[in-house]
């Protein structure tokens, strides 16, 4: 799960970490009086959709000379007319895909005299199975062509779980950094307290592009992209009342409230599978025979047949699929209880697209059965290679 920049910015605030002022805006008429709270004379008017390079984005109504997502002001009026020029509008950045997002929040900040913009985030490091700090004297706006021409300029410093961020972490990740001073001195008290929260929140991702040096020499984060374990949420209601909805696809928000894995892709096949493995397989599967899945939708180890129902329905919810796999092998889930899900959602939302079930395990004879006695136009494969035929030609 995913919060705005100005819940993140909240959020570590109340771990100590230095943040501007600003207050967050959702109509133009609280544009003047969130200006006036906050000291100027330099105010920052920030985009709040749940994606980064804001800054070098661009909204779609408003045509290529625009300014971007990210706009600095010098006044309360040119506040106020950045606003009502942004809001409702379409930002697109590199990381929104063509569509872009609708802009319904705002935030508007204190503007920082900026000495040098670096990079800092937080992550859990599979590799070596711990959480790392990954920074980088180049922060900003180009921080991806940076990992790509010169990676040899992002530091990696992991964490001993046992014994937290040491004075040692500090001193490396400082040095790294080139930071001097009053910013060496903030450091101190920054990075263990970064880490306090990533671990405290269960959060998957910290990302702080750019953590600035400002000409005082103080640190200050500017900006603040979070990330939470979505396995962990159930211990964070704090978190889970952050949630914009209006970020989240309808599809995916459905699928959380019936605890099912859902993953958009972007072929036209839709699958609905139990167990990763099986999802994995039944993906390469289709892309042997020649397509590509539109998503996957893992109904998990027991689900009852209204979870099933409720799966085909997000399935099919996505305009781009031209056909559905349903790769089941029952262990613990039972044939004939996915046999009756389908055949609940097939009625409820009427198909007019190939079905290709494939079932295998405990009840398979009696799932079978209800397929065929359903009168629906569901066709029966035998094995993974035979349903993954059978869809890829039914879809062709
Ligand atoms: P994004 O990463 O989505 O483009 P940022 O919050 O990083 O958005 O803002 C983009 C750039 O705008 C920053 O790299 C920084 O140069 C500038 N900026 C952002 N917030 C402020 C601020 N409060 N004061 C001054 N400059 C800012
Ligand atoms: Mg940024």
């Amino acid at each position: 799960m995913n919060i705005h920049e100005y819940q993140a910015k909240e959020l570590l605030k109340g771990y100590g970490a230095p943040v501007a002022k600003g207050v967050a805006i959702m109509s133009a008429e609280e544009a003047e009086a969130a200006a006036k709270s906050l000291p100027g004379p330099l105010y920052v008017v920030k985009s709040q959709i749940h994606a980064g390079g804001r800054g070098k984005g661009k909204f779609k109504e408003l045509g290529p000379d625009a300014k971007g997502g990210v706009r600095l002001a010098k006044s309360i009026d040119e506040v106020v007319a950045n606003v009502r020029d942004m809001l409702g509008n379409t930002l697109v950045t590199a990381q929104t895909g063509d569509a872009g997002k609708q802009v319904n929040r705002l935030y508007i900040e204190d503007g920082a005299d900026i000495d040098r913009e670096l990079y800092c985030s937080l992550l859990v490091d599979r590799s070596v199975g711990k959480v790392a700090f990954v920074v980088s004297t180049e922060g900003g706006m180009d921080i991806e062509q940076v990992a790509h021409d010169t990676p040899e300029k992002i530091v990696t410093v992991a964490i001993d779980p046992e014994a937290g961020v040491s004075a040692a972490n500090v001193t490396e990740i400082s040095s790294a950094l080139k930071l001097e001073g009053a910013a060496a001195e903030d450091a101190k008290s920054l990075f263990p307290a970064l880490y306090k929260a990533f671990v405290e929140k269960d959060m998957a991702l910290l990302e702080i592009n750019p953590l600035i040096v400002m000409t005082d020499g103080h640190l200050r984060v500017l900006d603040a992209k979070v990330s939470f374990d979505g396995n962990a949420l159930f211990r964070h209601s704090d978190i889970v009342a952050l949630r914009d909805e209006t970020e989240e696809d309808a599809k995916e928000i459905e699928a959380s409230k019936w605890d099912l894995a859902y993953v958009p892709m972007d072929g036209n096949i839709g699958c609905m599978v139990n167990g990763a493995g099986l999802a994995m397989a039944t993906m390469d599967i289709i892309h042997l025979y020649g397509k590509e899945p539109a998503n996957f939708c893992d109904v998990g180890g027991g689900a009852s047949k209204e979870k099933v129902a409720a799966a085909f329905k997000i399935i099919t919810a996505d305009p781009k699929v031209e056909g559905i796999l349903v790769n089941i092998f029952g262990g613990i889930m039972k044939c004939d209880v996915i046999a009756e899900g389908v055949v609940a959602a097939v009625k409820e939302v009427g198909l007019t697209i190939p079905l290709v079930v494939r079932l295998e395990g405990t009840n398979v004879e009696l799932g079978k059965k209800i397929l065929n006695e359903s009168g629906l136009a569901i066709t029966a494969a035998d094995d993974l290679d035979d349903a993954a035929q059978k869809i890829v030609a039914a879809v062709a």
